[in-house]
């Protein structure tokens, strides 16, 4: 499999991995960190936190890095070379955790990190999936509006059922994220996927902020581009629905014709409601246009997946040296990495 799950580290697995992709989150980070590592620490039990920076262009690296000398027992940070995407960054999270309990979090404080020992409570009760729904959404209204809509469609056309998908304050077991990191899928959606392998999932209310520092790294491109990645990646519906569409279309279309035909035939040649019929083919031409794109969208998938290039690539991770001693704060080590995970 991957190089990467092969740097164990002796010092005994931590139970509680927190997982947290970073893009340009220089104003936000030491917030963050005045709250998480507290909050962590009160729990009680090992933890580690495996900060990936996606390709940030400002100052995170440093400040990660600074928190990793800060805190080598607890801390790690995994450096991509470039911007992956947040999906992609917490997979690459997830090869790199150690933990029985993954706990996913975004870096910008919306997700109070608080709600984790909340998280790690119910997944000791047993399940291995434990999805949040946010109790009082803190986004702008078009966000809010948009991703119920999508919530709903995504519900209907697959078999995923997240109350809330926009969050990604969730808890993970070992069996779903060690099955996920066998998965070679270039464009995905972290909490639908995890879903797919859960066998005992449940979902918690949690507290939802405004963003701390920093604005949403998501252009409402990207938001379309991850929606998009969300239904042709776990669903079929989309272009099967073209076909029974196709189909009831040429059924219509076949009775126009014969239609058409008889009165030919009967009344003879007509030339008015030609409009009529500009109206319904300017409206199938953009029928058929939405269609090629969305097998664009297919076809773009697979054509990601057979260039089985790397995706993504791993700079260096910081991470505590093997031979350091055991919670030791002090000897800290750079553990060079090249490339990533392939396809296989
Ligand atoms: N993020 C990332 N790569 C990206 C975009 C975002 O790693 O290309 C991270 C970002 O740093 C944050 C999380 O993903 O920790 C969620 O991003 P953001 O808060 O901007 O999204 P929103 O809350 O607006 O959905
Ligand atoms: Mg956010």
């Amino acid at each position: 499999m991957t190089d990467m799950t092969d740097v164990t580290i002796t010092q005994g697995k931590p139970e509680i991995s927190v997982v947290i992709p970073i893009y340009n989150e220089q104003a936000g980070l030491a917030a963050l960190f005045a709250r998480l590592y507290p909050a962590l620490d009160k729990l009680g039990t090992s933890y580690e936190i495996v900060f990936v920076n996606d390709g940030s262009r400002d100052n995170s690296v440093s400040i990660l890095a600074e928190q990793f000398r800060a805190r080598p027992d607890v801390t790690r940070v995994v450096l991509f070379n470039g911007n992956y995407g947040q999906h992609m960054a917490i997979l690459a999270g997830f090869e790199a955790a150690r933990g029985e309990i993954m706990v996913t979090l975004d870096a910008d404080l919306q997700n109070p990190p608080e709600e984790i020992g909340n998280l790690v409570a119910k997944m000791r009760e047993g399940y291995d999936y434990v999805g949040s729904i946010r109790r009082k959404r803190q986004d702008t209204a078009w966000r809010t509006y948009a991703s119920k809509a999508m919530n709903r469609l995504r519900e209907r056309i697959t078999n995923i059922k997240i109350t809330d998908q926009g969050n990604m304050l969730r808890a993970y077991g070992r069996n779903i994220v060690d099955l996920m990191n066998q998965c070679a899928e270039v464009n995905t959606f972290v909490p639908a996927l995890a879903y797919r392998f859960a066998r005992n999932p449940t979902e918690i209310v949690v507290e939802h902020e405004e963003r701390a520092a920093g604005e949403s790294k998501y252009s409402l491109y990207s938001l379309i581009r991850l929606n998009f990645d969300l239904v042709t990646g776990f669903s079929l519906v989309p272009l099967q629905f073209y076909s029974m569409m196709g189909m009831l279309l040429s059924l219509v279309s076949g009775i126009l014709v014969l239609v058409l035909l008889v009165r030919r035939l009967f009344l003879g040649a007509e030339a008015e409601g030609v409009f009529t019929l500009f109206a319904i083919t300017f409206f199938f031409m953009g029928v058929i246009l939405f269609g090629i794109g969305l097998l664009g969208e297919y076809t773009g998938r697979i054509f990601q997946q057979v260039r089985a290039r790397p995706r993504y690539v791993v700079q260096t991770i910081l991470q505590q040296r093997e031979d350091a001693p055991a919670p030791a704060p002090a000897p800290a080590g750079v553990e060079k990495r090249t490339v990533g995970r392939r396809h296989e």
